[in-house]
């Protein structure tokens, strides 16, 4: 049985938007974790802070200002109009976050500006939303499988026909996965058709990606037999992670996404040494064995 936990709108973040109210797990942190645990664990046990990137705040207000968009009247979301949100959304965007400011330190904010209103502008290409509307925008999801497995994700939008089917979209700023990659987006589309089936307590007839920079829409009709698979996937990632949680034994692997990870310093497979393992965040004592109410892994994992 699945627990429903909350279901509320949230700040935004770079990586979709983030509370640390509980531990959980996020197809974020998910990721990182079977790509390589030494990052999943720098990431979410020992929480040393990434500086944002240019990629990251851009997709951050492209998404604040879709937001603001379904936020206008239906006939009022035209291009132009939408074209406009782009300096109020940065505004709150660099409010939120420190470190902003310095990204376009040299040119100023308008280059970052043009960037973000081409791929709004892109957006006209692949829906007209002056045509729908949402039943929510940027809503979180929490879940607990069987009381144990603890799941978090931010849902960009949901919407409801008349008919009461039931489409869940996400907007990525980057170019659709090649085969490699493509994987990773599936994932991220059954965990939250997973959410929403246990939340819910119906499959979604429809997850959508919308990638904006090559214009291009993927999308996914989950199946409930594979959903129920996918969830014994992650009760297993999951009980991967306790399991290493307690050890400690988090190790690097290497892999195609090294040239971008923040912490290769610290990483052995590049001659750095990872400061001592500082065990399970404070708050909670020993992680608790999956399947016991209460499992304690760190937060936002
Ligand atoms: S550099 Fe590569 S191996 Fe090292 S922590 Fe980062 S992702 Fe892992």
């Amino acid at each position: 049985m699945s627990v429903p936990v909350s279901l509320s709108s949230a700040e935004v973040t770079a990586d979709g938007p983030i509370t640390r109210s509980r531990p959980a797990l996020s197809p974020s942190r998910a990721a990182d974790f079977k790509q390589c645990p030494l990052k999943y664990r720098l990431r979410a046990i020992d929480r040393i802070p990434e500086p944002p990137t240019r990629a990251a705040v851009r997709g951050t207000v492209v998404h604040a200002v879709l937001e603001d968009l379904f936020g206008l009247p239906a006939a009022e979301r035209h291009p132009e109009r939408a074209a406009t949100l782009v300096p109020g959304a940065w505004d709150r965007v660099r409010a939120e976050r420190d470190g902003i400011d310095e990204l376009v330190a040299e040119s100023g904010p308008e280059a970052l500006f043009d960037e973000v209103r081409r791929l709004v502008t892109s957006y006209y290409e692949l829906e007209d939303p002056r045509r729908f509307e949402p039943h929510s925008l940027e809503e979180r999801v929490e879940v607990d499988l069987d009381g144990a497995v603890p799941l978090r994700g931010f849902v960009d939008r949901i919407d409801v026909a008349p008919n009461g089917l039931l489409r869940v979209v996400d907007y990525k700023t980057g170019r659709s996965p090649g085969p490699v990659h493509e994987a990773r987006a599936l994932f991220q589309l059954k965990f939250y058709a997973l959410m929403i089936l246990r939340t819910r307590g119906i499959v979604p007839a429809q997850l959508r990606l919308i990638y904006l920079a090559d214009k291009t829409l993927l999308t996914y009709a989950p199946d409930r037999d594979e959903l129920d698979r996918f969830e014994r996937i992650l009760t297993a990632l999951w009980r991967a992670i306790i399991d290493a949680g307690r050890t400690g034994d988090f190790p690097p692997t290497r892999n195609s996404m090294c040239r971008f990870c923040d912490f290769k310093p610290l990483c052995p497979e590049f001659g750095g040494t990872p400061p001592p393992y500082p065990g399970w965040p404070q708050q909670h004592s020993e992680p608790a064995e999956l399947g016991s109410p209460g499992a304690l892994p760190p937060e936002d994992v």
